[in-house]
């Protein structure tokens, strides 16, 4: 029976490991590696901190990480520590269930001035993420653009415009809460290259921007189709356009202590400004008109005014040595979950950055039918290449003198992170490798 790595510990991951489960049972090895000690991918480092109950979904991965022939393998990275080669010596199957983490570039002059972010390192900032404890946001003053009409975006809005009474309850870390509060933006503006009708958020999401202590969303009245066009709509879209129409009564008020959040719609980033020292100070924007639901420029710039620039355009998956990639896409080659003979794909690195978490599920139950069907040809055929399995992963880890954290140091990982929680926040995540690696060592209170 077979044994599988997977290569990362998100909601693909997990899904493909309990999909594992129910096929072999007892009988296959299955070995979630994960590039950080901790695991759980976009649940922890993507999902806003005060999204809580969506968090929540991770309880429902333990009972598949504590099954007695399934190990998390933390702290070990694929492409760095050890190469696809390597692990094709040891296991019969090998899933990259990697995510896509990298910002896809915002691609105008500019992009590269100071206070000017992807989505992945500000929301990874906020939330935690080791690789962007360094983002310090200059939310001093002025307007911040939001580059983005999805949930996303609507995080990164919600997130800057939250007092910290709003935070009660949520894990965002201790030093994105300090830095929010201590911030003071008279504005926010979340722009799209396309129209109203065209946004990709969810009602539940744009409703709480409605429900903001200190800040108020505004939608300009002109910029919204005509009411009996909404019929056109599938029902999600058209909730979210009522969630809009609903932000009409907003236009044009300045209420003292309320920051406004401005929907500003068929602008394309044409170019970012900046000053001498190099920080952005405006974004220019082309006005666009919509052919067939596309964006298309008029060539009419106009400028906008903006002390910080948060682009929420999507991500692309990190390239690993010796696995074929599809440039334009933004991810693994590949024709459904199938790279080459062993190797698979699942998740945001098979189909790229889209949908919710549970879209993630059939991708795994998927690729493990193709991965059986895979494994029971060769085996008829009696070309099933010998593997050292656990053994063999053992051995070269060790050799190569690497730390690797199991579910068990994660649990104690967690206990410590719970442990020195704010008094109204479920954990204080540790945010340095080092630091989550020393507290597995910290006795359980
Ligand atoms: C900001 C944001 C907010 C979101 N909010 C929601 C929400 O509220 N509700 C919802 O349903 N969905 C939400 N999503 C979508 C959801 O998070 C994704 O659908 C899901 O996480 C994708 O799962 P994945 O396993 O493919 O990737 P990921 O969750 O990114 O997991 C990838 C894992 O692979 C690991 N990894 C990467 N490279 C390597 C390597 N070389 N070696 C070893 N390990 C590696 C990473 O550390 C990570 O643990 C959100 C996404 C984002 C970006």
């Amino acid at each position: 029976m077979p044994d599988i790595a997977i290569i990362g510990s998100g909601p693909a991951g997990y899904y493909t490991a309990e999909a594992a489960l129910k096929t072999w049972g007892d009988a296959a090895r299955i070995d979630i590696i994960d590039r950080l000690p901790v695991p759980y991918g976009l649940i922890r480092s993507g999902v806003a901190p005060d999204h809580q109950s969506i968090k929540g979904v991770a309880r429902r991965f333990e009972t598949t990480a504590l099954a007695d022939n399934v190990r998390f393998c933390g702290n070990v990275e694929v492409g760095r520590d050890i190469g696809i080669a390597d692990l094709a010596q040891c296991y019969d199957a090998v899933v990259l269930a990697t995510g896509a983490p990298m910002d896809r570039p915002l691609d105008v002059p500019g992009g590269d001035l100071g206070n000017v972010f992807g989505s992945a390192a500000f929301v990874g900032w906020y939330n935690g993420h080791p690789d962007f404890a360094w983002v310090k946001p200059d939310l001093s003053h002025g307007t911040a653009v939001i580059i983005g009409m999805g949930n996303v975006a609507l995080d990164c809005a919600r997130i800057l415009a939250k007092t910290r009474a709003e935070f009660e309850g949520s894990d965002i870390v201790g030093h994105a809460l300090g830095w929010l509060d201590a911030g003071n933006l008279s504005r926010i503006v979340i722009l799209g290259r396309r129209g109203a009708q065209q946004i990709m958020m969810t009602p539940k999401e744009l409703g709480e921007l409605g429900q903001l202590a200190q800040a108020m969303p505004r939608v300009d009245p002109a910029d919204l189709p005509p009411l009996e066009t909404d019929s056109e709509l599938e029902p999600g879209a058209r909730k979210s356009l009522a969630a809009l129409r609903s932000f009409v009564a907003n236009h044009g008020a300045m209420i003292p202590g309320m920051v406004p959040i401005d929907f500003v719609f068929c602008s394309a980033p044409h170019a970012l400004i900046g000053d001498a020292a190099g920080n952005v100070t405006a974004i220019d924007v082309e006005e666009t008109r919509l052919d067939a639901g596309r964006p298309v420029g008029t060539g009419v710039i106009r400028r906008i005014p903006a002390a910080l620039v948060i682009s929420c355009i999507g991500y692309r998956t990190s390239p690993i040595a010796d696995v074929p990639y599809d440039v334009r896409e933004g991810r693994f080659a590949n024709v459904d979950g199938f790279i080459q003979p062993g190797l698979y794909c699942v998740g945001w690195a098979r189909r790229g950055p889209s949908g919710t978490i549970g879209t993630n599920r059939p991708d795994g139950f998927g690729v493990v039918d193709r991965i059986a069907a895979d494994f029971a040809a060769a085996a008829a055929r009696g070309a099933l290449p010998a593997k050292s399995g656990r053994a063999g992963f053992d051995a070269l880890v060790r050799s190569r003198g690497l730390v690797v954290i199991s579910f068990e140091d994660w649990k104690r990982i967690e206990t410590a992170e719970t442990d020195r929680a704010r008094a109204d926040a479920p954990r204080e995540k540790f945010v340095v490798v080092e630091d989550m690696i020393a507290a597995r060592d910290i006795a359980p209170s």
